[in-house]
């Protein structure tokens, strides 16, 4: 009987930690709170709606044993930026998700966007950040705290963003899904892919995206926002994306976090960001490469880094690998290594762009040029 137990008690012990490991945590930050109001428009509370629709998003996610969700706030309680990115690293979390609505003085504007860290001169994009950084003078000693930081400063909201493209490529992985998810669940306009200096994304150390879920000031999206039934569609359309995210990117035999962590290989400080066009865009994104490998069919490619910086794509400037491919994609460059028919010689490719120090690379599949999931190249 006492070695049943034990034995039981062992097998258990074993299998929690097992199944602990291999989660995706899913940190979900409702903006705002407490005596943050957000914005406020026709009687639509940012704050109201960014709490409703996490919880939504929350409670789908829960439903998948291989999630674990994390909350930055469950009730209407005020929650300073810096301790929102405290609770997301404690937890380790794989992305963080920062839900908002958008308000603007011309109250025809409408739509759905997600935002990335990024430089940004956009004077619209600025707006979105300069409204959303503003909750920090609710805080006491902001300035100290946030190294100087003035939110009515253009130059201080860029300045947030210059060191900020740690996990930029699979942020915009992130931030497209949502935005391609919101189209297929909502009617919403899809206002795409943007970069922006957010605070509360400033010290996160992990994929993260800022969710501008619609527009409070427009009257009717601010009456979808605040309905059930809207907040429904979108939390279904951010759970989706955040699943499809996960299906494509997380390994649960590597502690989840192999392909989850991404580098960069350089910054530059004084590039102009446009946005980033969205992943649909009939532009079709600029090809560079220095040997020529053929696009059509199915072509597995090695996602080594993203950068807002351009760079030749000679082996010595990406440690000896060869071939090098770039793709421009409005002012962010992504960069390959190598073009593969075989499935599972891409693998070994990616193995050896590990062993060159690429650790967060990551396999991706094309179409006759068209970027794929994996999972169907595969099929
Ligand atoms: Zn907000």
């Amino acid at each position: 009987m006492f070695k049943k137990i034990v034995l039981v008690a062992i097998v258990m012990h074993f299998f929690s930690g097992y199944s602990q490991n291999q989660k995706f945590k899913v940190v979900l930050d409702a903006g705002h709170g407490g005596k943050d109001y957000g914005a406020v428009y026709h009687g639509n509370i940012e704050k109201n709606i960014a709490l409703k629709t996490v919880l939504k998003v929350g409670a789908i996610l829960e439903k998948d044993p291989q999630i674990d969700v994390i909350y930055t706030r469950k009730s209407d309680v005020f929650i300073e930026l810096q301790q929102r990115a405290n609770i997301a690293n404690k937890s380790k979390g794989s992305i963080f998700v920062s839900m908002h609505c958008n308000a603007n003085k011309n109250q025809a504007a409408s739509g759905n966007e997600t935002y990335v860290m990024g430089i940004t001169r956009n004077a619209s994009n600025l707006e979105v950040a300069k409204n959303e950084n503003e909750v920090v003078t609710l805080e006491t000693d902001y300035k100290i705290k946030y190294d100087g930081f003035d939110p009515n400063s253009p130059e201080s909201v860029i300045g947030i963003s210059i060191l900020q493209e740690e996990h930029l490529d699979q942020s915009i992985e992130l931030a497209g899904r949502v935005q391609e998810f919101f189209t297929k669940k909502t009617d919403n306009k899809n206002r795409g892919v943007k970069q922006a200096g957010f605070l509360v994304l400033r010290q996160i150390t992990m994929p993260r995206v800022l969710i501008e879920m619609g527009f409070v000031s427009n009257k009717e999206e601010g009456e979808f926002l605040n309905s059930e039934e809207g907040q429904d569609k979108l939390a279904e359309a951010i759970a989706g994306a955040i699943m499809d995210y996960k299906n494509e990117f997380f390994n649960p035999s590597n502690n989840g976090n192999d392909k989850i962590d991404s580098k960069v290989i350089d910054k530059k400080e004084d590039v102009i960001v446009k946005d980033i066009p969205k992943k649909e865009s009939p532009n079709k994104p600029i090809e560079k490469s220095n040997d020529k490998v053929s696009d059509k069919g199915i072509v597995f490619k090695i996602q080594i880094s993203a950068s807002t910086k351009e760079l030749a794509t000679t082996p010595s400037n990406f440690k000896g690998l060869s071939p090098i491919s770039m793709e421009a994609n409005g002012s962010l460059y992504k960069y390959f290594y190598a073009s593969e028919k075989n499935y599972d010689t891409a693998k070994q490719k990616l193995e050896e762009a590990k062993q060159k120090g690429y650790n967060t690379a990551f396999i991706v599949a094309y179409k006759d040029g068209i970027k794929i999931r994996i999972t169907d190249a595969i099929k």
